[in-house]
């Protein structure tokens, strides 16, 4: 049997996994400032959760889910996004009976069946944020302040926001800018790309953002839809903006950004990098008022974003690798397994040579593993009952009696408890 790692996903270790721990971690620390709870909900769910939610017209759920039947014959889905499931988990644990709103941040793998290239994986990860219950622009513009806090917490500076408002269901809104697109499209329709063709039918706000050239072309003249939603998305889109302009947030209007998701209203963001190549979206989200309502559930404002952590790894710097733990040398097997046994339970990190070879090459090994102490229990040592140690940083060495050296080290360093 020849094994092979499935197409589209990968395995992360070394500097890999040290990106998204710190970008998680930072995560983590500055969404809990602004009152985040993580939220881990299962990595399937069935599948009209997102056929209904996410929308049967979307590549998401038309194209790219994976699917799974269970024994009894029920459709289940790998979770391609988790709004969804957030919101699922708010209806079904009704999260919001006690609470007036509440804010859940997620961070894991969701899966899309879609050909894989730089920065796309059919498993990929995502650190997503859901606030829920707040209608007005303070919460959106909460948003973008906490993600322009996090860009700057984990050094990201070449990253820009790009804003639209989408407007909402009201008949004056959304559905007139809908049928003013279709018009605007029909007569453009040759020009078109096979899928947007279709799409003037279907689902005409995507053809704004398709990237076909000829389709670009197109839309570049297209009617702008924040220059024609209802009065009320008229508002709550300039208070968004002045509160973006009051904190000095920068952002580009784009009046063909739409999200390829039919949940949304009102508020729509991405967030870019040039750094990326093709695959330029490092995240995305907006406000979704009406998802649940979907779900057959009294409505409850909503809005999130969603980052791609695999995007966003590649283009964080990691600083310079600071000599970390203790490295213990010598052939007296017991007495080395005890000296490293008791710097662990003091809460050192301390690594060995499970090997025992020549202590020269036990040293390039420690050299090698970038510890701030090297401790040598070698023949001489064990005579006189001492440890030598090692500063890996200033290269002096000092001789300590071995029933001391814990005292000795918790003095150099402080205990990572
Ligand atoms: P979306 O839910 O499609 O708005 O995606 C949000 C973010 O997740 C995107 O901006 C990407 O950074 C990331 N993302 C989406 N799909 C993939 C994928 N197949 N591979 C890697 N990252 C992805």
């Amino acid at each position: 049997m020849k094994l092979k790692i499935v197409k589209g996903t990968r395995d992360l270790y070394g500097d890999d996994v040290e990106r998204f721990q710190f970008l998680e971690d930072k995560a983590r620390e500055v969404f809990s400032l602004y009152g985040y709870e993580e939220i881990r909900t299962p990595m399937f769910e069935r599948t009209e959760l997102f056929a209904h939610g996410v929308g049967q017209d979307t590549d998401i759920v038309g194209k790219e889910m994976f699917l799974l039947e269970d024994r009894r014959g029920r459709s289940m889905a790998l979770r391609p996004e988790m709004t969804a499931s957030v919101v699922r988990s708010i209806i079904t644990d009704n999260h919001m009976q006690q609470a007036t709103h509440r804010r859940f941040y997620y961070i894991g793998p969701m899966f899309r069946y879609e050909q894989p290239q730089k920065g796309r994986f059919r498993q990929f990860y995502q650190i997503g944020a859901e606030y829920f219950g707040v209608s007005t622009p303070d919460s959106d513009a909460e948003l973008l302040l906490m993600l322009r806090q996090y860009f700057k917490k984990v050094d990201l500076n070449a990253v820009s926001f790009q804003l639209n408002t989408i407007g909402c269901q009201n008949p004056d809104c959304r559905p007139a800018f809908k049928k003013n697109l279709v018009d605007f499209l029909t007569v453009q329709k040759e020009y078109l790309c096979e899928n947007c063709t279709r799409r003037i039918d279907t689902n005409p706000l995507r053809v704004l953002d398709c990237k076909e050239e000829s389709c670009i072309a197109v839309t570049k003249d297209a009617p702008k839809i924040y220059e024609h939603v209802c009065e009320e998305c008229g508002e709550h889109f300039s208070e968004l903006r002045s509160i973006l302009d009051d904190h000095g947030v920068v952002y580009t209007l784009n009046h063909k950004l739409v999200r390829g998701l039919d949940y949304y209203s009102r508020t729509v963001f991405e967030v870019y990098s040039d750094n990326l190549g093709a695959q330029n979206a490092a995240g995305g989200g907006g406000r979704y008022d009406s998802l649940f309502e979907v779900y057959g559930s009294p409505i409850i404002p909503a809005l999130g974003f969603a980052l791609g952590l695999d995007r966003l790894a590649m283009l964080i710097r990691l600083g310079e690798k600071k000599a970390d733990g203790l490295f213990v040398i010598g052939h007296h097997r017991r007495m080395v397994n005890t000296l490293v046994s008791n710097c662990r339970e003091a809460g050192y990190k301390t690594l060995y040579d499970p090997f025992q070879s020549s202590m020269k090459s036990q040293f390039r090994q420690a050299n090698k593993a970038n510890v701030s102490h090297v401790l040598i229990l070698g023949d001489d040592e064990l005579k006189e009952g001492i440890v030598s140690v090692k500063n890996m940083t200033t290269s002096t060495q000092t001789s300590v009696p071995i029933d001391r050296i814990i005292g000795h080290i918790e003095s150099e360093l402080s205990p990572e408890r």
